[in-house]
C-alpha cells in the first residue's frame, strides 16, 4: 500500500537544519533520508549557543532535549551594561520562562547541541549520513528534483530524490541556482559587522572573583559601546564562559565571500574594546596569540521565494540574519520540524503528483517566511539599536533601559519581554498541523 513514509528524502548540509531536519522526517516514520554533508564530519566551531523555549519545544518532542539539557545552564536573566563603564543599564529577570512558556530559555555549547541531534539521527536506521560529500548542482527541481554530488575522492555522482530539502548554509549553492532558474540573483548582503568568538575556561578565570562571578551566574550579560557589544554567558556546565562580538567589519571589508572567517590578531581585537572597562579587558586578555578567530556577519536580501519544484531551502539558506536575537538555529530546526509535519500530511494517493509536493512546500513557506522574515529584521533592529553612539536616541534607549521591562518592553530585543512572548510562545509544530489544510486550499 502506498506510504508517504516511503518518499526518498535528501538533505543537503549537515549544521543544525540539517541535523533537525533529518531527524523530524524521522520521527515522523520516514524511511529513507540521506543527508549530504561536504565536510568529512560535524565540525562544530567552539562556541555557544543561546536553546530558546521555542526551539526547545522542538528539540523536546525531537527526543534530544535531555541529553542537551545536562551540561546546558537555564537562564534566568539579563544584564546589559554600558560596556566602558560596567554600570547596569539593565537587569531584565527571567526567573519563570519555563513556567510562562513550557520549556526554558537555555544556553550551552554549540558541539552539544549539534552532538544531541546527531545522535538522535545516528538511532534512526531511516537516516544515511555521507559525510565528505557535496552538492555541485541541482539538474532538475521538478517532477523528481535530481542531483549532482561529489565525494571529496570520488568521481560526481547524480541522485534522484522525491523532496530536496536544501540546509546548505549562507552561501547555499541550492539558492543560488533555484533563483537563477527563476530569473532572479542571489544578493548576499553585507552587514558591515563581523564577530568574535571566544571561550575561556573555568581553570583560567579561577584568581578572577568578579570573572567567577559571572560564569557561576545564570545571567546573560552584554557590554553595549558605539557600534559594538559582547554578549556572554556560561556553558558546558559552567567550565566555560563564552563570550560573542559584534564590532564593524574591517578585516573582512576588502576581501571576497570566498571565506568569511579567519584568524584574528589578539591585539586588534583588543584595540576594538580598548575602551570598554576593566572586567571585559581582563577577560579579552585571557585569549591565547593565535587562538583569535573572526567572523564575517553575512545576511541575504529577502528571497522572492524559498521553494521551487519540490525542493525547499531551510534555515541560513534561506534566512540567514544577524546573531542579534539568537534566533538564527533555531528558526533553521524549526523548519524542518514544520516541514516533517507537512509532508507526512500529504494523502498517500497524492504523494507522487508533483503539484501536491510542491503546494505542500509552498504551505511551509507560507507558514515561516513571515515569521522568519520578522525576526531577521528585528535582530537587525535590535543592532542598530544596541551601537548607538552618543546623542538623543541614545539617551532615549537608556532612559527606557531603565524601566527595566516594566513596559513590557526593553531596547536589546532578545531580552525584551513582549519579543519573547511572540517568539517563544510560537509552537510552530502545532501552527502547521493546524493550518496545513486550509493553507493548502489557499493555493
Ligand atoms: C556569532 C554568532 C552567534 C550566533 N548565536 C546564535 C544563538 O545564540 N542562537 C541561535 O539560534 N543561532 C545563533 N546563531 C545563528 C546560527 O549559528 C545559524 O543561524 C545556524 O547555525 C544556521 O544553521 P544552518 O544549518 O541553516 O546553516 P549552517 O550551520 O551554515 O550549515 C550548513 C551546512 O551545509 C554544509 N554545506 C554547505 N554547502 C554544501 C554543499 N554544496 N554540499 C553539501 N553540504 C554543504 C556546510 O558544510 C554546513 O555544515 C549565531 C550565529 C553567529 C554567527
Amino acid at each position: 500500500m502506498a506510504d508517504v513514509r516511503d518518499l526518498r528524502i535528501v538533505v543537503i548540509g549537515a549544521g543544525m537544519g540539517g541535523l533537525g531536519t533529518a531527524l523530524a522526517f524521522a520521527k515522523k516514520g520516514f524511511k529513507h533520508i540521506d543527508v549530504y554533508e561536504t565536510a568529512s564530519n560535524l565540525g562544530f566551531v567552539g562556541a555557544g549557543i543561546q536553546m530558546p523555549p521555542n526551539v526547545v519545544r522542538v528539540l523536546d518532542r525531537l527526543g534530544c532535549w535531555e541529553e542537551i539539557y545536562a551540561d546546558s545552564t537555564s537562564v534566568k536573566g539579563t544584564s546589559i551594561r554600558q560596556g566602558s563603564t560596567n554600570a547596569e543599564l539593565s537587569h531584565v529577570d527571567m526567573p519563570d520562562i519555563e513556567e510562562k512558556y513550557g520549556f526554558p530559555h537555555c544556553t550551552g555549547h554549540r558541539s552539544s547541541l549539534a552532538g544531541g541531534l546527531y545522535n538522535g539521527c545516528k538511532k534512526e536506521s531511516a537516516i544515511k549520513f555521507h559525510f565528505s560529500t557535496a552538492l555541485v548542482k541541482v539538474n532538475s527541481f521538478m517532477p523528481k528534483p535530481s542531483l549532482t554530488l561529489k565525494p571529496r575522492d570520488g568521481e560526481e555522482f547524480t541522485v534522484e530524490a522525491d523532496l530536496v530539502l536544501a540546509s546548505d548554509g549562507i552561501k547555499s549553492v541550492t539558492r543560488t541556482q533555484m533563483l537563477a532558474e527563476l530569473g532572479t540573483e542571489s544578493q548576499e548582503e553585507d552587514t558591515g559587522q563581523a564577530a568574535y568568538r571566544i571561550m575561556l575556561n573555568r581553570a583560567d578565570m579561577a584568581n578572577d572573583p568578579e570573572m567567577l562571578a559571572l560564569l557561576d551566574s545564570d545571567d546573560v550579560v552584554r557590554w553595549v559601546g558605539e557600534r559594538r557589544h559582547i554578549i556572554a554567558y556560561p556553558v558546558s556546565n559552567k567550565q566555560i564562559y563564552n563570550l560573542s562580538s559584534a564590532q564593524p567589519d574591517t578585516n573582512f571589508a576588502a576581501t571576497t565571500n570566498a571565506t568569511y572567517t579567519t584568524k584574528g590578531s589578539k591585539a586588534a581585537m583588543l584595540k576594538v574594546y580598548e575602551d570598554f572597562c576593566p572586567l571585559v579587558q581582563r577577560m579579552l586578555n585571557l585569549v591565547p596569540d593565535g587562538e583569535v578567530c573572526e567572523w564575517k556577519l553575512r545576511v541575504h536580501k529577502p528571497l522572492v521565494t524559498w521553494v521551487h519544484g519540490s525542493v525547499a531551502l531551510v534555515g541560513d539558506a534561506c534566512h540567514p540574519t544577524l546573531p542579534h536575537l539568537s534566533q538564527g538555529a533555531a528558526m533553521a530546526i524549526e523548519d524542518g520540524a514544520v516541514l516533517a509535519e507537512i509532508v507526512s500530511k500529504i494523502p498517500a494517493d497524492k504523494m507522487h503528483d508533483p503539484e501536491t509536493m510542491n503546494k505542500s512546500l509552498k504551505v511551509y513557506e507560507l507558514l515561516r517566511k513571515p515569521h522568519c522574515s520578522a525576526l531577521v529584521d528585528l535582530a537587525a533592529h535590535s543592532g542598530r539599536i544596541l551601537h548607538l553612539g552618543a546623542g538623543k536616541a541614545k539617551e532615549e534607549r537608556d532612559r527606557e533601559f531603565k524601566q527595566n521591562g516594566k513596559t513590557g518592553s526593553v531596547p536589546d530585543k532578545w531580552a525584551s519581554p513582549d519579543v519573547q512572548k511572540m517568539i517563544y510562545s510560537n509552537d510552530c509544530v502545532k501552527e502547521a498541523d493546524e493550518n496545513y489544510k486550509r493553507l493548502f486550499a489557499t493555493l
